[in-house]
């Protein structure tokens, strides 16, 4: 798993091993002699914050590019610029900070369950945040993730998709263009579009999600599979959508009352990450 400039901390890491079954996959060419490295740690914290988790699990201070330069901090902590003005800086750390306390609040409620209050938190703190933040800083990012998937289970369709939107715009600008978690939020973001009846947004990020998971996971992986299906079957109702668009939303509404109501998974933390957990020896 090469990760040319899509960032995150880099070390030697050890001997693939291939005999358990670990497929890598390059993102880009690799030269003879080149060193090959893999990320340890979620990409969207600061330099800081993933050094001291380096530090804490992995034991070494880490001297990637990345690090060394402090790539993107500013981008990932930064503040809204408003026709050319930037927000004060007073009030951008102002805001961050109230982020940080909401997000314990959020984690907290949604540990419980007790989604309505998560989404209740995710709304007061988004208020405050998109006028003061940049729509990269990660506090806001990881409060938009977590509202779309909140209010997808609740069936918020619309609000969802547009959280689901906003969050993947922010990711756009910091993720290297085929980085596995951009793809599989594109796919989310997809998804909830496609749901919300928004069908030419939803198959254009399909589509997109499909580009990046046929490289990050491979064409034959379950996942790049489902989205192909879902690739063709957009496209197909784009089509209709083209083509009269009244009829398509008919035979969507009577489509959506012939289905039972059905509930989707329960937004257990972090769902996504989990597709990536290391297998265990
Ligand atoms: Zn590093």
């Amino acid at each position: 798993m090469r990760d040319p400039k899509g960032g995150q901390p880099r070390r030697r890491g050890p001997r693939p091993q291939t005999a358990q079954g670990i497929e890598l996959r390059a993102l880009g060419k690799i030269e003879p002699g080149e060193e090959v490295t893999v990320s340890y740690v979620d990409f969207l914290n600061v330099t800081e914050d993933r050094q001291r988790q380096l530090k804490m699990h992995y034991f070494f201070d880490c001297t990637c590019e990345h690090c060394k330069g402090h790539i993107k901090d500013d981008l990932k902590m930064g503040g809204k610029e408003v026709d050319g003005v930037k927000v004060p800086e007073e009030q951008v750390k102002e805001v961050t900070e109230y982020s940080l306390q909401m997000l314990q609040k959020m984690d907290k409620a949604r540990l419980e369950g007790n989604y309505h209050e998560v989404i209740k938190i995710c709304r007061e703190c988004m208020e405050k945040q998109e006028p003061v933040l940049a729509d990269t800083h990660i506090y806001q990012l990881r409060m938009w993730s977590t509202a779309s998937e909140v209010s997808a289970y609740l069936q918020f369709i619309d609000e969802a998709a547009d959280y689901a939107r906003k969050m993947v715009d922010g990711y756009n600008k910091l993720y290297h263009p085929c980085n596995a978690h951009l793809g599989m939020a594109t796919m989310r973001a997809g998804v909830t579009h496609w749901q919300a009846g928004k069908i030419e947004v939803g198959h254009g990020m399909i589509c997109k999600a499909y580009a990046i998971l046929q490289r990050t996971h491979g064409p034959t992986h379950p996942i790049t599979k489902d989205l192909e299906a879902m690739r063709m079957q957009t496209e197909m109702e784009l089509r209709m959508f083209r083509e009269n668009e009244y009829i398509y939303k008919s035979m969507r509404e009577a489509a959506l009352k012939n289905q039972p109501m059905s509930m989707m998974n329960e937004p257990m933390a972090e769902s996504v990450k989990n597709l990536f957990r290391r297998q265990k020896k």
